[in-house]
Formats: structure tokens, sequence, C-alpha cells
């Protein structure tokens, strides 16, 4: 196909303001784009490389600028070119206000004339461009852009502009090629989404939707080797998970890098982005060549740890990540593991369809170590997932994450089967007016603490807190409290209104069980406010404002 082609058919596309419009005159392109559908396919949406390659052309604005300007003439230089940008706001039109063709140099092919860019040609000219690397290659590049600018027509010119740069500004999305690969090949939009999901290739979808039809799409798998985008998860509350599932899922958020580890004939690690970050890694190389003996594509997180394996701050993460230079040295000085959590292949079988455990009992499977597989507790306490959740935080974790046992994974998708509980947004100063004693190995101290926020010169309930205090603050906090007693009847005990506890929650509910109209959604001991008293604790009135803003 000619590029000049192209860019009529973009300028069509670009006009048209109707999305089903433009689906179609994007299926009617990719009907007619013949051998070249695969790369018409991902020049559309400005790209040369298919999603999961992370080759970038790596051409700036500044190089992009300069090689329209020595195309233009000896009368435009680079700044000619950023003022009109400036001006005119837009590349595309800016390449395309200049008549190109007459300069001479060595990308302009001897030729200095137009002779019928084909697709094919700028394809190959801009691959060689991202090749080229070291030294002199920004002049090679130069060169290269220049000699292809210097063939172009304006329409043609628009189009490389905007290609190279990555800003197509033609309207059409991934869902726009999504559709006109369905509308152009008379295959359903789902098994073009799942086959686009597998292989992150719009160019290979679109021409196994044309040469081999439904059957060749659904019989797409996933390739070791080819990343796919990572499952992205939500905000959402344990109130959310508990009455959207029969059961929760509840593992650790790990505060680190997302990584998708391909174990194929050899090891390969991507990014979220599916940057390839293998030679950043090599101990987690090393430990997945160790523990895993079978084809394998996992999901997880790389975690900065310290020598007793605890956690360290996402930042010492990122001293590692996409590191090109010093691996070695920042090695001993940033120690990374791995801690997984999903299993997208196995052994020959792909498992997106599956549901989350079963996937997990796959990742058990394959992933030989225990320490490296993130623990998963299927649950529909609401207690216990709060518990999880503290320990989570005291161990130095980010949190927790709660998902459907029963979802796929979805690549590519911030659905609502994977939620990042919301963390705390504030805390509330609540004092402690009473308690109860606790059951079995807990008998001999006081279990669950009746919390109020003042209200006058009277305490105002708004919930009672169990979670978050470990065995020996307990034994610390019946010491304190004891000499507060007020009353005692049954298992139920009155304090003095004298110790005030911070308190966390998930959100503010309103509420007939206590006196205050309000309960405290999964409160969590923080702290013992010795600082405060009573009088200083917070008022019912900040809890209705709280309330409000919820
Ligand atoms: P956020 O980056 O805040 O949108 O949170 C989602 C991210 O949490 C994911 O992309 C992962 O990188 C990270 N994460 C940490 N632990 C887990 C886990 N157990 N399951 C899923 N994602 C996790």
């Amino acid at each position: 196909m000619e590029f000049a082609t192209l860019a009529d058919r973009a300028d069509e596309i670009e006009a048209e303001p109707a999305d089903l419009e433009t689906a179609s005159l994007v299926a009617a392109l990719f009907t007619e784009a013949g051998p070249q559908l695969a790369t018409v396919a991902r020049f559309v949406q400005g790209r040369v490389f298919p999603a999961h390659d992370s080759t970038t052309l790596d051409i700036g604005p500044a190089l992009c600028h300069a090689a329209i300007a020595k195309a233009a003439g000896h009368n435009v230089t680079p700044d000619d070119v950023e003022a009109e940008l400036a001006r005119v706001g837009e590349i595309g039109a800016v390449a395309a206000s200049y008549e190109f063709g007459g300069q001479t140099g060595l990308g302009s092919f001897g030729s200095g004339g137009r002779d019928g860019l084909t697709v094919a040609e700028v394809d190959d000219e801009l691959r060689a461009l991202a090749a080229a690397e070291g030294a002199g290659s920004e002049d090679t590049k130069l060169d290269t852009l220049f000699g292809l600018f210097n063939r172009c027509s304006p329409a043609e010119a628009k189009l490389l502009a905007r290609l190279v740069l990555g800003e197509m500004r033609i309207g059409v999305g991934e869902g726009t090629v999504r559709d006109a690969i369905a509308e152009a090949f008379e295959v359903p939009v789902a098994s073009v989404e799942r086959a686009l999901q597998v292989s992150n290739d719009y160019g290979l979808v679109a021409e196994t939707a044309r040469d081999t039809g439904t059957a060749g799409l659904d019989a797409m798998d996933l390739d070791i080797g080819r990343p796919v985008q990572a499952m992205l998860a939500q905000a959402g509350t344990v109130t959310d998970a508990l009455d959207a599932w029969e059961e929760v899922a509840v593992e650790t958020k790990y505060d680190g890098a997302r990584v998708q580890v391909h174990v194929g004939d050899e090891v390969r690690i991507f990014s979220r982005n599916m940057e390839d970050v293998t030679t950043a890694l090599p101990e987690v190389v090393e430990f997945v060549e160790e523990h895993v003996d079978v084809p394998t594509i996992l999901d997880g997180e790389v975690v900065a740890v310290d020598d007793d394996g605890a956690p360290r701050p996402f930042q010492e993460v990122l001293k590692r990540f996409r590191r090109k230079h010093e691996v070695d040295r920042m090695r001993e000085a940033v120690r990374v593991e791995l801690r997984a959590f999903d299993c997208l292949h196995a052994d020959g079988e792909d498992l997106l369809d599956e549901p989350l455990t079963a996937r997990h009992d796959r990742l058990q499977a394959v992933l030989d170590d225990e320490h490296a597989v993130s623990a998963l507790l299927v649950t529909t306490d609401a207690e216990e997932i709060a518990a999880h959740g503290t320990a989570a935080l005291d161990a130095g974790h980010e949190g927790i994450m709660l998902k459907n046992p029963e979802s796929t994974y979805s690549p590519g998708r911030r659905g609502k089967n994977w939620l990042k509980r919301k963390p705390d947004v504030e805390t509330l100063d609540c004092v402690v007016t009473g308690a109860e004693w606790g059951e079995g190995r807990r008998a001999e101290l006081f279990g669950t603490f009746r919390i109020a926020v003042t209200d006058g010169d009277d305490y105002a309930t708004v919930g009672k807190v169990a979670t978050g205090v470990t065995d020996e603050q307990l034994a610390d906090l019946t010491d304190l409290f004891e000499p507060h007693v007020r009353e005692e009847s049954g298992t139920e005990v009155t304090f003095a209104p004298e110790v005030v506890f911070e308190v966390g929650y998930e959100e503010i509910q309103s509420s007939p069980t206590y006196g205050s109209g309000y309960a405290l959604r999964f409160p969590r001991f923080v702290a013992v406010r010795e600082d405060k008293g009573p009088a200083d604790a917070d008022s019912l009135e900040r809890v209705e404002r709280l309330a409000a803003r919820q």
C-alpha cells in the first residue's frame, strides 16, 4: 500500500465525527491494506511496534523538529518549526505546512525528489532507525527521518510526524481497531478481544482474523516470552467485597514493582508496562531458574527486603528496577525478592479462564518456594479480613488486596474483581468507656473495647474495637484499665472515661445500634493517645461531618 493512500485514509478517518462510521472507515482500510495489514493496524494507532514489544523509536520532539527543518530547506530552522508548533498547536499540521522534496543529503536516496513511499518502506526505515545505537545514532536517526520527510507530500508529512511522535489524533482508539477488525473480516468482537488480550499485537490479530477467521483467533494462545497486560485493581472496601462475592480472597498488598515472569528456555521478566527488565534483576532470574521447572508465566511483585526478609520501602525497589548500569553493585546494596500472586500459564496450559483459586493452586504447584508465593486466605469473615489487614500493615506491607475467588484473569482490565482496600482515610480519637472480658486464652484480659466520642458533657458510643491489638498489648491495656473499672456485670465492664484510643476505620455508617446514631465500620486499634484526655477526644459533631463527606 502506498503511504500516500494511508495518509488520505487517515485524513478521512480524522474528519469523521461518528464512532461507528470511524470503525467502518478503518474496517475498509484494513480490507484494502493487503500484505501491509499488520503494519497498517499498528500505524493507525500511532505504533510501529506491537504493544508487547518494548522497542521504541526514541524520537523526541527536538529530533523530529530538526528533521522537518532540514527537509523544509535552508531558510527553516528547528526553532522556526517549534515556533510554528506553538502557534498551530499540533505537529501534523506543522509538518504539512512545508514544501518538502527539494533537499539532498545522505537520507534523501540521492534523488532529492518524491518517489512514492510505501507503507512497507516507512515501516522498514523506522525499524532500522529504532535499532540504531551508540555513538552517532542520533545523526543516523536524523538522517533517516530527514530522508523520509524529504519524500513526503503534505498529507504524508502530517501522518509521518504524528506517527513518529506517537500522536495520531485521528480518533482511532483500541476499541475502534478491535471493532474494525471484527467488521472487516466478519468475526465476533469477543474473539478479537480475547486474541488481543493473549497476544497484545493488533497487527497479528488483524492478519489472523483475515487469514484464518474465528477459528484462528480462538486458537491464539499466550506465548512464553511475549508479555500480556497486567490485570489491575480498583479501590474498594471490605464491605464492597463481602456484598459482591460469596467469599473473599485476601492477600497481602506488596509495596514493590509489578512483574510478569516468563519461564521458557530462558527466564524473562517484564514490567507492568511490558518493558523487558530481566537484566536489572539477576537474582530473581536465578531464583526462578532454581525453583520453577516447567514453562510458566507468573504474575507478581518484586519487593526490596532487608536481611531478615522484612519489606523495605518501594523507593528501594526503584533503585533496582530498569537499571542498566552497575547492576552488580546495586545488587549488593538493595536485596530484592519475588512475591508471586498469580499464574497465567503452567506447563503448556493457559490459565486465564480458570478461577483465581485454581490459578493460585497451580502457582503453588509450579513455584517450589513457599516464601515466594503470596498466601491466599479465602473467607467470609469480616473480622478475619480486618485482622489480616492489620497484620499486613504491621509487617510493613502496603495493605491488602481483596479478590473474587471465582474471577478469571482479565489482562489490562481495572475491573471489580480485584480491589485494593482503601487505607483508612483518617483516624478518630475515641474515649474508651468500657470493655468485655475476652474468651478462652484471653479470658483474663479485656477483649473488646467500647469506644465513644464526646457529645457535650456526655459520651456517645460509636463502636467496639477488638482488632489490631496483640496479646502483649492486651495485657498492657488490661493493666492500664483496671484502675478505671467502675462497674462489672457478666463479661461487661464499664470504665471511667479516662483513656483515649486512636482508632482507624473503613467508613462511618448511620446505625441504630449505638446511642450516637453512627457506627464505625471495621474499627481498628492504632494507639493509646497518652497525650490526650477525654476532653481532647473527637466529638460527635466531627463524626457527623466525616460521615456526610463520605
Ligand atoms: P495500585 O498500584 O495502587 O493501583 O495497586 C495495584 C498494584 O498493587 C498492582 O498493579 C500490583 O503491582 C500491586 N500488588 C501488590 N500486591 C498485590 C497482590 N497480592 N495482588 C495484586 N496486585 C498486587
